[in-house]
């Protein structure tokens, strides 16, 4: 069935595949990689995240590793503005800045290239999904410690119970989740 015949939101739903206790037992980890094997449902998807940032003054997309990289380098593509990626300790090659983090058991870092936002910067933070939003926060505290704007989220998924969307308020309001469970 094409795209258009099934709502986006329903295709969606149905292409996730659940895959129950992963990474560890009672998660119900949301696996959005048979979306990319349907390059309709890909491209759509794109278009989707474009048309909700159009009225935003958008100068940058900052992606955080490594499924906020498939959407992440598509929108900045089509919007032709840089995207930036936000990688785990140790894997950027150059300069970074970095950001710690709670987990729930122990902690976490993330980092990006020192260079890579620039101060005044009008940025959106996105990644696949929206769990607790440690991570989306984590990588608004980059932004912010470049002296960038952080003018929104994008999410493919948000996972509504665990209410993410509450941590990230502190940082910007403006939060798109194209699917919610
Ligand atoms: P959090 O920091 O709790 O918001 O977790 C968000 C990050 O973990 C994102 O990069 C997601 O890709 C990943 N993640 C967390 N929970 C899930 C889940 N149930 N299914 C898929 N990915 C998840």
């Amino acid at each position: 069935m094409s795209v258009k015949k099934k709502s986006l939101k329903a295709q969606i739903r149905s292409t996730i595949r659940d895959v129950h206790d992963f990474p560890k037992k009672g998660i119900v980890f949301k696996d959005i990689t048979p979306i990319l094997e349907n390059t309709a449902l890909t491209r759509t998807i794109t278009l989707e995240f474009v048309a909700s940032l159009k009225q935003e003054k958008v100068d940058a997309i900052v992606g955080i590793e490594s499924r906020g990289f498939f959407w992440g380098l598509l929108i900045a593509q089509e919007l032709k503005v840089p995207f930036i990626p936000v990688r785990k300790k140790g894997k950027l090659p150059y300069k970074t800045i970095s950001h710690a983090y709670e987990l729930e058991y122990g902690t976490a870092e993330i980092e990006v290239h020192e260079d890579a936002i620039k101060e005044g910067m009008n940025v959106i933070v996105h990644d696949d999904l929206l769990a607790t939003g440690g991570t989306a926060c984590a990588a608004a505290e980059l932004v912010l410690k470049r002296k960038a704007n952080v003018i929104g989220f994008s999410f493919l998924v948000i996972l509504t119970f665990l209410m993410g969307e509450e941590k990230l308020k502190g940082y910007s309001t403006n939060v798109k989740g194209i699917v919610r469970y």
